[in-house]
């Protein structure tokens, strides 16, 4: 058999493609290896989200011809976001012979043979209709309990400081029954929990190509998944403020197996400068939404991303993103300084003018004010009872196990017999900002 080392980048999205890659590949007679001096193959799936992420990727790229140079018939593959907005220069490096970019991967089988014919491969040939919507992945995590379905591809937004729509092409949802079918299969192989994937989930939208009446929407595909078993817990992300509807909140509400956590990114709460991000929606449109997650479903957790120093941002931007971050008290944010992409709409139409110490500053000050807020959130929960799902042994002690609750904060507890995909009821006893302290208790 020959064997794939991967290596990926990025976002749950590239997680959930090298998966269904090594599918693809184990078709073809590969199996995965974990190592690269053992590997026929090394395939690395890359993230262009942020620079450095790239700059990590060139540094393995050099680290793997150092390999090369032992063995001429080891082949290299560069795979995601990378592949497609780099291109050919990406085929210049020495060690790569294969550039293949999202929507290609059925093509990759193809491409290893014929580089018999031609040491370099490349196709970042963009679809409007690949989902691999047929392809069941090869799950490679560790702990068997919780796993990502991709539900759409692609995204339609634009929003100007992001790189996806040209790196991932334009939107395409998934046939729903192909969804459910995977997540039946993973909760039949004892998955307890699936995360549905899409760079914009609200604006999933079916239409049955045999009879375009029929349509299946978010909030419905929320449900079909829910309806699988109650022992099968329901996540999903990215929300987009601009699209999410009550449907979808009224659905997390009926299903008590839909975990009850948005994370509804908002980037920053100045008005400007969310319209020079392109957002399409303002401080009162994205209030309004926390408003009613607050009223639909009240234990709601609430998580965002933020980007601190987007091009021509001032102190009163930076203080309104501070003030909007008071109002809502999110219980964790993923947060940047901003960095600039090529070929963005910002890199072509905007100056990234802000000084790179007064962004670090900008985002420290709200690192400082997240941190303040997720502390508060864990605080409130001290003495609370939560069903957590069981994902393995605490790293720090190896007589405890940790889970999530249905708001995805992490809870470290003593094992008391159980393994990872138990359900356990468990007491709140102290937190810090990052992990909640606990203890199982009867239910
Ligand atoms: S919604 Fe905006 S930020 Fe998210 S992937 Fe699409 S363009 Fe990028």
């Amino acid at each position: 058999m020959n064997k794939v080392f991967i290596e990926t980048y990025g976002c749950q999205m590239n997680v959930y493609d090298s998966e269904l890659v090594l599918s693809i590949l184990k078709k073809e007679g590969y199996e995965l290896c974990g190592s690269i001096e053992s590997a026929d193959l090394i395939l690395v799936n890359t993230c262009s989200i942020r620079e450095n992420a790239e700059q990590r990727v060139w540094g393995r790229l050099d680290h793997f011809l150092q390999e090369k140079r032992k063995r001429q018939d080891l082949i290299v593959g560069v795979l995601g976001c990378m592949a497609e907005r780099v291109k050919e220069k990406l085929l210049e490096h020495p060690v790569v012979n294969i550039v293949a970019g999202p929507d290609t991967y059925r093509t990759l089988p193809k491409m290893i043979n014929d580089i018999r014919e031609n040491a370099k491969q490349m196709n970042i040939q963009l679809s409007r209709h690949e989902t691999y919507a047929d392809i069941t992945p090869v799950r490679t995590d560790k702990n068997g309990v919780s796993a990502f379905i991709s539900i759409m591809r692609g995204c339609n937004n634009m929003c100007t400081y992001c790189i996806v729509p040209y790196v991932r092409g334009s939107e395409r949802s998934r046939d729903p029954h192909s969804i459910v079918r995977e997540a039946k299969e993973l909760f039949e192989a004892g998955y307890r929990e699936v995360n549905l994937l899409g760079q914009n989930v609200d604006s999933y939208l079916w239409v049955d190509p045999e009879n375009p009446t029929n349509t299946t929407n978010f909030a419905q595909l929320i449900e079909l998944v829910a309806l699988i078993s109650p022992k099968l817990r329901v996540r999903f992300s990215t929300s987009h403020p601009k699209d999410m509807g009550n449907g979808v909140l009224y659905s997390m509400a009926m299903y008590p197996n839909i975990c009850s956590h948005i994370h509804l990114p908002v980037q920053s709460g100045s008005d400007r400068m969310l319209e020079k991000m392109n957002r399409k929606y303002d401080r009162a449109k994205y209030m309004e939404r926390i408003h009613k997650i607050r009223e639909i479903i009240p234990d709601a957790a609430i998580t965002t991303d933020i980007i601190a120093g987007y091009c021509s941002e001032t102190i009163e931007d930076h203080k309104a993103t501070l003030s909007l971050m008071e109002e809502v008290k999110y219980d964790y944010a993923f947060m940047f300084q901003y960095s600039m992409r090529p070929n963005t709409y910002a890199a072509r139409h905007f100056t990234d003018d802000v000084p790179l110490e007064e962004k670090t500053r900008r985002l420290n000050e709200i690192i400082e004010l997240q941190n303040r807020h997720s502390l508060e959130s864990n605080q409130k929960d001290v003495g609370k009872v939560f069903e957590v799902l069981v994902e393995g042994t605490s790293k720090k002690n190896k007589e405890e196990l940790f889970g999530r609750t249905p708001g995805n904060k992490v809870c470290v507890f003593p094992a008391c017999g159980h393994k990872a995909g138990d359900y356990v009821h468990v007491k709140v006893t102290g937190c810090t900002s990052a992990t909640l302290l606990s203890e199982i208790v009867e239910q």
